[in-house]
């Protein structure tokens, strides 16, 4: 094994996924929706592998089929007020997965930080890692909710002190991620501004993953990174069509940043995967051409979908209230974070057990109620992972028939 591999070995999802194929019958656990994508998404597809154009089934262009590239290219120059070169300022990739691979293959050097955010996707570690380079963890810190009302995930804050405290000669990047996967948060635009303010003053890149940009709720604002003073340049987004157009399993990803960064991530992905599959790019790009048309009207899909999630959001919550797991309400994401550390007495102990008790609550849960979520802890650095031990993330991207079938389960539990 080589010695980069050291100690990411371990990998959550692979240990829940089969827990949860194994005993769950009701799955809130790893995030992908139990509905289709839409139908005019399906459509483009269908037409890419049984049309005319027998090309489709073929290899296309390295950084991006050329329809995606252009459309993408439009839609965020759009979004971001930039003039967008589909050719250089955009690279498709096999999910934002990949996306986050190239960044830190192609930016990231021995000896390296890179700042992540607690709690964090959990791959940005490893990757971190495999790329030669230190995590250097600051945490969102929860502030106790109002009198009578549930915590929100903008409840969780950085403090900027301890924030500022961690930039500093060896800082290469910054790794922010919202809508926040798993609390749900939705960085204010004060709150962009301090990080911003903070990679100018140090000459830190940002990358920043933003596959939930569409599932923000409550009239929130989702606000780009790269869009304020002094980022574009030092910022690469991302983005996912699993998330987009609700299809994880097409893994058409992208990234969109200035020419100066995103050489060397073609440079990565021209070296390791070459291109993402090409009747997928042609469909995602045709999905992007509708939505244009429909960008900020009532029936863009993008509208659809968070209107659509912000009504399954509000039954999980009323659920879980009732059931006494207490919720974080979500600003954004389809993943939602609950308390329950009423719980303990039903969880057998394990004395000599360094597991935390968000862990071995989950697995109980799924094994005895056949009901699978995600630990917190999951989402937290090893040192960590005992500091939030006590909720744990149910996606509620799922059919309302689902989500009444986790109702059942939480209020017959005791
Ligand atoms: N970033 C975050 C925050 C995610 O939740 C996910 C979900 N898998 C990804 C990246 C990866 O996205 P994709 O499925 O497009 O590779
Ligand atoms: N992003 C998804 C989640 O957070 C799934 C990630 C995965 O399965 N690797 O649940």
């Amino acid at each position: 094994q080589a010695r980069r591999l050291e100690g990411v070995d371990k990998n959550i999802w692979v240990e829940f996924v089969k827990l949860a194929t194994t005993h769950a019958t009701v799955n809130l656990g790893q995030g992908f929706p139990d509905f289709p994508p839409p139908d005019f998404l399906r459509e483009a597809f269908v037409r890419a592998v049984s049309g005319e154009n027998h090309m489709l089934h073929q290899y296309t262009r390295a950084f991006g089929h050329p329809p995606l590239v252009k459309i993408l290219a439009q839609f965020f120059g759009k979004l971001l007020g930039q003039e967008l070169d589909p050719l250089t300022n955009v690279m498709v990739t096999v999910g934002a997965y990949q996306a986050l691979f190239c960044c830190f293959q192609a930016l990231v050097d021995e000896g390296d930080e890179v700042i992540i955010i607690e709690p964090f996707f959990d791959c940005y570690e490893p990757m971190v890692k495999m790329a030669g380079g230190t995590p250097v963890f600051v945490p969102l810190r929860p502030k106790a909710p109002k009198a009578g009302q549930l915590m929100s995930s903008a409840d969780w804050q950085l403090d900027p002190a301890e924030l500022a405290s961690k930039f500093g000669e060896r800082t290469k990047a910054v790794v922010l991620n919202s809508p926040n996967n798993p609390l749900g948060k939705v960085f204010s635009r004060g709150e962009l501004e301090l990080i911003a303010d903070l990679c100018v003053k140090h000459d830190a890149l940002c990358i920043s993953d933003e596959v939930y940009e569409w599932l923000v709720y409550d009239g929130k604002e989702h606000v780009r990174i790269a869009s304020l003073p002094g980022m574009w340049d030092r910022t690469v987004s991302i983005g996912s069509a699993g998330k987009t157009f609700s299809a994880t399993g097409w893994k058409v990803g992208w990234t969109v940043g200035p020419t100066r960064l995103l050489q060397h991530l073609r440079t990565v992905h021209q070296n390791s995967v070459y291109h993402c599959a090409t009747a997928a790019q042609e469909a995602v790009a045709q999905g992007f051409q509708r939505e244009l048309e429909r960008l900020g009207q009532a029936d863009s899909y993008f509208a659809h979908l968070a209107r659509e999630l912000q009504g399954k959001r509000d039954r999980l919550v009323q659920s879980l209230d009732a059931a006494g797991m207490k919720p974080i309400v979500p600003e954004g994401t389809y993943f939602l974070v609950a308390d329950v550390s009423a719980f303990a007495s039903d969880v057998p102990d394990a004395p000599g057990s360094d597991e935390p008790y968000d862990s071995r609550f989950a697995k109980w849960m799924v094994k005895n109620k056949g009901l699978a979520a995600i630990p917190l802890s999951a989402f937290y650095s090893g040192p960590h992972k005992n500091d939030y031990s006590r909720f744990i993330r149910f996606c509620f991207a799922k059919e309302d028939a689902t989500l009444k079938a986790a109702n059942d389960i939480l209020q017959k539990w005791k």
